[in-house]
């Protein structure tokens, strides 16, 4: 059954204009800083993983009723990993959690920014080390316990052109075998959730683990220690390396095993 539309914002419009700049430019701030928007949108640019369709949104109604009221709604399917998205431990580890699951502290917590672009800059297929986290760690101090630790490697400003931001412009088994984009390695992601009791990972790039992977080592070592990953950031260039708060809240499919993400950071 087709919901009624929200009437709010017409109303006040009819109302006063006052209102209406109001219902147009809500409150820059609600939570008390800058907010910067880390998601891509979702449409039929929007890049997934090359073995699935994508995001479809198909077109329902639009335009005015029989009754004399506008009304707009329509339809989307998409698979759980593609666009910005979270993956749930149970992603590449059995009996972990599904994205129901996560704990809300590990969605939204201070937020650390590791600019890892240079390096990926000059080698696409770039895993960042434990190396690199400790030299981040020697600029700006230690990264918090709970923390989410973004990793920027550039690789947004790429998008959507799927043959720079995932190395391959084609679908499928071959194109998904044929991958090259930056990552996080195996051991700073058993290092960042062991040693440093990360509440969650992020990156600017189609996955946690670099393109050519084929084992998936990152995805495992986080996701065994119940640590979730959030792909396909955007913006992260906007952010200094520490200060801000991360809010990165998914679709709460039950049993999902990851989920479409909104992911803003808050700045002070
Ligand atoms: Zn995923």
């Amino acid at each position: 059954m087709p919901r009624m539309p929200h009437t709010t914002c017409h109303l006040r419009a009819l109302v006063a204009s006052a209102f209406a700049a109001a219902c147009a430019a809500p409150s820059p701030a609600p939570l008390g800083g800058r907010l910067v928007d880390l998601t891509h949108p979702f449409s039929a640019e929007t890049v997934y993983w090359p073995t699935e369709e994508g995001f479809v949104h198909e077109p329902g109604l639009r335009g005015v009723t029989e009754r004399g009221y506008y009304y707009e709604a329509h339809r989307f399917r998409a698979a759980e990993h593609g666009g910005t998205h979270v993956d749930a431990p149970v992603h590449f580890a059995e009996g972990r959690s599904a994205v129901d699951g996560i704990p809300l502290e590990r969605l939204v917590a201070e937020g650390v920014r590791v600019d890892v672009s240079e390096a990926c800059a000059r080698d696409r297929d770039h895993a960042v080390t434990r190396a690199e986290l400790e030299a981040f760690e020697a600029a700006h101090g230690p990264i918090p316990r709970g923390a989410i630790v973004l990793l920027e490697t550039g690789f947004a400003s790429r998008w959507p052109d799927r043959l720079r931001y995932l190395g391959h412009a084609g679908r499928g088994e071959e194109a998904a075998a044929n991958l090259h984009f930056p990552g996080l390695s195996a051991e700073a992601a058993a290092w960042l959730a062991d040693a440093r009791g990360v509440a969650a990972v992020g990156i600017d790039t189609a996955s946690i683990d670099p393109g050519p992977s084929r084992d998936f080592e990152a995805h495992r070592a986080l996701f065994g220690r119940e640590v979730p990953a959030f792909e396909n950031l955007a913006n992260l260039g906007a952010l200094p390396p520490r200060g801000f708060r991360v809010v990165a809240l998914p679709m709460l499919i039950a049993g999902g095993s990851g989920a479409p993400l909104r992911a803003i950071a808050v700045l002070p």
